[in-house]
């Protein structure tokens, strides 16, 4: 493991122009562990480019850098090195992956135990609840200084990563990194609001929506629910603008599997997993394209029907593997 962080180490040595990369529709592990590198990047002497793909969520603006993450189409330098973190392959990085397959030098930060180690060096450890907190090992051991607005940018990815400090991802190390930012700087309340309390009421009219698709199969183990496009333009919303709602299908009792289908744009929607204790998600979304965690997964679905028809094939085989696990 250390000889895996310092391998990281050496290749941040001898490169000068660094590209700080994460994955497209980007959550706030993805964004914290992009600024907070690159931020801690520059303060240990390197020219740095924190970049993503995708729009940035608006609740995000709030936070110190977010206006200095470019995305494919801003004029990037060509940088010697690209560190990719919070991804788990390389269409997850968008347009970014072109760069790879130039050949510049890569190395990977990433906690996915589904990664399929595209980069020259590969850092990868399921055991770590967030890529920020591997963020904060790595800049630790570089003897980086931590200023309040760095802290509060790797606290947000160990914070958000975990649902807050709920999931089983969750261990006294996370407290500890938790604990070693705040006290660092990190406003723990300041972070909670900013991304919890600042949905917009057209979200709840969805979630609305949202709530009136939710059916369940396997006994009551399995809910799943979607939106379409036209359910998003009825609000003038994106499906970036409601996350969190499988959250809510796994939280119901008897539910293990929870399913939540959002439609982009016509014929793609993606689909998010989430299990509760024993049932690997990850595996759907592998079989499907995707990938993930044990119990945080998902995969885009393309189709030329309409959505419903399109999730049949996914929802069969979550149903019929959940009946198989209850005969055993
Ligand atoms: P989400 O349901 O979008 O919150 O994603 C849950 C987890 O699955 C995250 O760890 C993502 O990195 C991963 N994931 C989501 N969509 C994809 C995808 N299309 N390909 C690979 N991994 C994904
Ligand atoms: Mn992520
Ligand atoms: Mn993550």
């Amino acid at each position: 493991m250390i000889r895996k962080i310092t391998s990281i180490v050496s290749c941040i040595q001898k490169a000068n122009d660094i590209l700080v990369v994460g994955h497209i529709m980007p959550d706030g592990d993805c964004i914290s562990s992009v600024v907070s590198l690159s931020m801690g990047l520059e303060k240990f002497g390197k020219r740095v480019t924190p970049a993503i793909d995708w729009k940035i969520p608006a609740n995000f603006t709030v936070f110190p850098w977010i206006d200095r993450i470019k995305d494919f189409s801003n004029d990037v330098v060509e940088p010697n090195l690209i560190i990719i973190v919070d991804a788990s392959s390389p269409d997850r990085i968008g347009r970014f992956e072109q760069l790879l397959r130039k050949g510049i030098p890569s190395v990977v930060i990433d906690h996915h135990a589904t990664n399929t180690f595209f980069a020259d060096d590969c850092w990868v450890d399921p055991s770590y609840s967030s890529a920020a907190q591997m963020v904060l090992d790595l800049l630790k051991l570089m003897d980086v200084e931590y200023d309040a607005d760095l802290a509060l940018m790797n606290y947000i990815g160990i914070a958000t990563d975990t649902s807050f400090f709920r999931y089983s991802n969750v261990d006294s190390s996370v407290f500890e990194a938790a604990a070693e930012l705040v006290r660092l700087g990190a406003d723990p309340t300041f972070v909670a609001t900013s991304i919890l309390e600042t949905r917009k009421i057209e979200e709840l009219f969805l979630e609305r929506d949202a709530i009136d698709n939710i059916k369940v199969l396997s006994n009551g183990r399995f809910a799943y629910s979607y939106l379409e496009l036209e359910d998003f333009e009825k609000y003038s919303l994106t499906e970036d603008d409601f996350v969190g709602f499988v959250g809510d299908l796994r939280s119901i009792k008897s539910v293990e599997v929870a399913l939540f289908a959002s439609e982009a744009s016509k014929g793609e929607a993606h689909v998010s997993l989430r299990s509760k204790s024993y049932f690997d998600v990850s595996k759907i979304a592998v079989a499907f394209g995707g990938g993930g965690h044990q119990k945080a997964s998902g995969f885009t679905l393309r189709y030329d029907d309409n959505l419903e028809d399109a999730l049949a094939e996914t929802i069969e085989m979550i149903d019929s593997q959940l009946q198989q696990k209850e005969k055993h």
